[in-house]
């Protein structure tokens, strides 16, 4: 075993950052080396609950993450945070990882904290996403929280990677309960209405009662326990309903074990995972500058109407399969 995988087995922090910046490098050393290492990390049998946590930005979810986290922490559980941030890969810069965020919990023995890194494309963020988590389930915590905000796809990525899926929604008015894109909501474990405290209280409880009446109306998935998926209110400044949000969450997480869609979801998950990166592995064959003059080239072709589209296509995967880089 190399030295690397062992301190990350030991739960040593440094060793584990340095390994998600080895997941996050585009180079291709470091992926040859990030490959080894998650290979290596295998079959260490750790599961930690990776709890996905998504929502528009201002909801409130760095304030939530924070007590929540400082809450499991003194309860003497061990958490690591991570952040998905598409966003970053239009502005340049990272709305999720501002050094002044979860300032408390950062401080926190148990706690480990990873902001979000400038990603080029959803397909590197959920890599990253996916192996950081690895990472951190070998690392050896015992609550792993992924954080979106909800916008393009990312909330799919962070549900597809998560055990227990929850929305952050801040108190508002019956209009703007439609303003939730129904893939969310279908994705959805748990709503939790932030905010439920001082003037919004009032308000937040509606909000919940008209998302508890929306959620009636969806489809039930077979791995819906009982009541669920279930609104709740909290207020992540006042820190009132986190504890009520953590029993729930155990309490589906228990439900799912005993029925079996834990394990089966974790499969279903993997074996996701693995036919993406499959995909991913092989449209980079299509992306080196060779096989992108042999694509331009047999387009050229197509265009003009010399070979038929079906044909054209074959031939490159041909010539691809059999080392088309020599073309
Ligand atoms: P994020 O963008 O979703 O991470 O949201 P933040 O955690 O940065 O919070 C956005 C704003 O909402 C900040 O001014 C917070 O102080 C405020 N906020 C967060 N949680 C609560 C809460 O439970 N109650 C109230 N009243 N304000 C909150």
């Amino acid at each position: 075993m190399t030295d690397l995988a062992a301190r990350i087995l030991r739960n040593d922090r440094r060793a584990l950052a340095r390994a998600i910046t080895l997941v996050e490098s585009t180079r291709a050393d470091h992926r040859a080396q990030a490959i080894d290492l998650l290979q290596e990390l295998a079959g260490h049998g750790r599961q930690a609950l990776r709890i996905g946590l998504s929502g528009t930005p201002g909801v409130g979810k760095s304030t939530f993450i924070e007590s929540f986290g400082a809450m499991l922490v003194e309860r003497g559980l061990t958490v690591a945070v991570l952040a998905v941030d598409p966003s970053s890969a239009r502005t340049g810069g990272s709305i999720l990882g501002d050094k002044t965020r979860m300032e408390r919990l950062s401080r926190m023995q148990g706690a480990f904290i990873r902001p979000s890194p400038s990603q080029t494309h959803l397909g590197g963020v959920a890599r990253r996403t996916r192996e950081a988590v690895a990472l951190c389930e070998a690392a050896g915590f015992d609550v792993v929280i992924v954080e979106t905000v909800g916008v393009g796809q990312s909330e799919t990525v962070v549900a597809e990677l998560s055990d227990v899926f929850v929305l952050l929604l801040a108190p508002a008015g019956g209009d703007e309960l439609q303003g939730v894109k129904r893939g969310i909501m279908e994705a959805a474990d748990m709503i939790v209405v932030n905010k439920a405290d001082g003037d919004l209280k009032a308000t937040a409880n509606r909000t919940r009662a008209d998302y508890a009446g929306a959620l009636r109306l969806l489809r039930k998935r077979p791995q819906d326990a009982p009541g669920f998926p279930k609104a709740l209110t909290a207020s992540a400044l006042q820190e009132e309903g986190l504890a009520q949000v953590w029993e729930e969450i155990t309490a589906l997480g228990d439900w799912r074990r005993a029925e079996g869609h834990w394990q089966a979801r974790r499969e279903a998950q993997a074996r996701h995972w693995f036919i993406e990166e499959l995909r991913q592995s092989l449209l980079a064959r299509l992306e080196t500058p060779q096989a992108r003059a042999q694509i331009d080239a047999a387009a050229a072709q197509v265009a003009r109407g010399e070979a038929a589209a079906g044909a054209a296509a074959q031939a490159v995967m041909a010539s691809l399969q059999s080392g088309g880089e020599s073309l």
